[in-house]
């Protein structure tokens, strides 16, 4: 069997246990099923690439569990079903980078980390996905000469609303967040003018979205 065959067929795989986990758009199933996860993950680790778990990236740092990459996801496409510009906070190993750019026309992705933002941006380029732009830097500021976005993705848990994210939604934009230290809980907020509705969506665990300078 041919290797880009035998990928396929494990992100099919994968595709069918985030639908026993609850996931329904096909949009985003279909997504999961074409991204290749073991090429965000570390050689040793190939082996457990299309299993529902996160997996360590290096730097202290995951990769996250393809069931709440596929729920934040779904969360955006219910709420508007094309997505013109995107902004992700957390690019790490560029895997739920992966799966917006092949949802959304243009994905904006921020982190901290150089490191790491080097190594996605090779695999994401191999990958032939070209509607991706990076941004080394402080992902509490957002991207404001990018904005506004019609969503806005934070992979990382932040310990309160970050303010300057929030400015950066379009009028009627989406953004899913998890916000907590030790217990945390994703939240969606839709942007109506100055009105911002705040809902709990589940109990996650994400790494924390450090404060502060980039390194
Ligand atoms: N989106 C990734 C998840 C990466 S983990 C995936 O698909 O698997 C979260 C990432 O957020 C880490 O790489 C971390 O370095 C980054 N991060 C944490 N705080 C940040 C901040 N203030 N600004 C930008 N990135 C940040």
């Amino acid at each position: 069997m041919s290797l880009t065959l035998k990928i396929a067929r494990s992100g099919e795989r994968l595709a069918q246990l985030l639908v026993q986990a609850g996931i329904q758009n096909h949009q985003v199933l279909e997504a999961i099923a074409r991204v290749p996860r073991e090429a965000f993950v570390q050689p040793a680790l190939t082996h457990k690439a299309y299993e529902n778990t996160a997996l360590p990236i290096g730097k202290g740092q995951t990769i996250s569990q393809p069931a709440i990459v596929a729920r934040m996801t779904e969360i955006i496409l219910e709420h508007n079903g094309s997505q013109n510009q995107v902004l992700e906070i957390g690019t790490g190993c560029g895997y739920q980078t992966a799966v917006l750019a092949q949802l959304a026309d243009r994905v904006c992705t921020v982190e901290r980390i150089a490191s790491l933002q080097f190594q996605a941006k090779r695999v994401l380029r191999q990958l032939d996905l070209h509607n991706i732009n990076f941004k080394h830097g402080d992902g509490w500021k957002g991207w404001s000469s990018k904005a506004p976005f019609e969503a806005i993705i934070v992979t990382a848990a932040a310990a309160s609303l970050p303010t300057k994210l929030l400015e950066q939604l379009t009028d009627g934009g989406i953004m899913v967040i998890p916000i907590g230290t030790e217990e945390q809980v994703l939240k969606k907020i839709i942007r109506t003018g100055d009105d911002y509705q705040i809902t709990d969506v589940a109990n996650v665990k994400f790494v924390p979205l450090v404060a502060g300078d980039t390194e």
